[in-house]
């Protein structure tokens, strides 16, 4: 089997969450941070990318473990694998990624974080989590102003996520954060700094050392400092509509 074609069988299997045909398609030489695109109006992602979407969490997990990359971002709207689990309301795989080492608040090309995704969405259950995964509430310059259901130049949709909007909401009145160790998620104030942030890419924050140095080794190793939104990876409309929506917040 040719590279190209351990490719094509490592996304059938994915598509088919198939654990045991992404062993044999890696073992063949597949490169596990390949993108496909799964229909014709898609465009190309990474194979965890679309285990995200599909919320297909053995599969995902199998794919962390053999090191796919979660800073990898689709052609499209340059979302990574956390964006498309948050969009998806897959909190499962929210948890998974994140207990992986994904930067939490990570922007997509139209500088969204995931918690501002799954809130424009409603999923309630997803937005309560990524809070408690240390999301910041507060953060701004997303093209989903001051996260509501936004389309862009219509009515649409508006008031549709109440709930979800409530929840940011009071996240952002407690003016609580989390340490973004997902196994300790210890509250802390912003303003006392009892959180300090990652010295790096500044998006994390951890309550000790030894937050630090477990979310690194955990995999935050592999995040840090690539999670800023590269402006190469987006289309020129995508990247015009985000420099738009940038600019008007700077
Ligand atoms: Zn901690
Ligand atoms: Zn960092």
């Amino acid at each position: 089997m040719d590279a190209t074609d351990a490719n094509i069988y490592l996304f059938d299997a994915v598509s088919n969450g198939s654990l045991r045909g992404v062993e044999a398609a890696l073992k063949a030489g597949a490169d596990i941070d390949c993108k496909y695109a799964r229909c014709e109006d898609s465009r190309p992602a990474t194979l965890l990318f679309h285990a995200s979407c599909m919320g297909d969490v053995d599969t995902a997990r199998l794919l962390l473990c053999k090191g796919a990359s979660l800073v990898k971002r689709s052609d499209r709207s340059a979302f990574a694998p956390l964006h498309a689990a948050a969009i998806n309301g897959k909190t499962e795989v929210v948890d998974l990624l994140v207990q992986h080492g994904a930067t939490v608040d990570i922007r997509d090309g139209f500088q969204n974080t995931p918690l501002m995704r799954a809130c424009n969405y409603n999923h309630v259950d997803t937005v309560r989590r990524l809070i408690e995964l240390g999301a910041r509430p507060d953060l701004t310059g997303g093209q989903l102003q001051g996260m509501r259901y936004y389309k862009p130049g219509t009515e649409i949709g508006k008031g549709e996520n109440e709930e979800s909007l409530k929840l940011v909401e009071e996240a952002r009145k407690s003016k609580l954060l989390r340490c973004c160790n997902p196994t300790c998620g210890k509250p802390g104030y912003r303003s006392t700094g009892t959180l300090k942030l990652c010295g790096r890419c500044k998006l994390t924050r951890y309550c000790s050392r030894d937050c630090q140095k477990q979310h690194w080794s955990v995999g935050h190793k592999k995040c840090c400092g690539h999670d800023a939104y590269n402006h190469d990876e987006a289309d020129p409309l995508q990247q015009r509509m985000a420099d738009k929506s940038h600019m008007k917040h700077s």
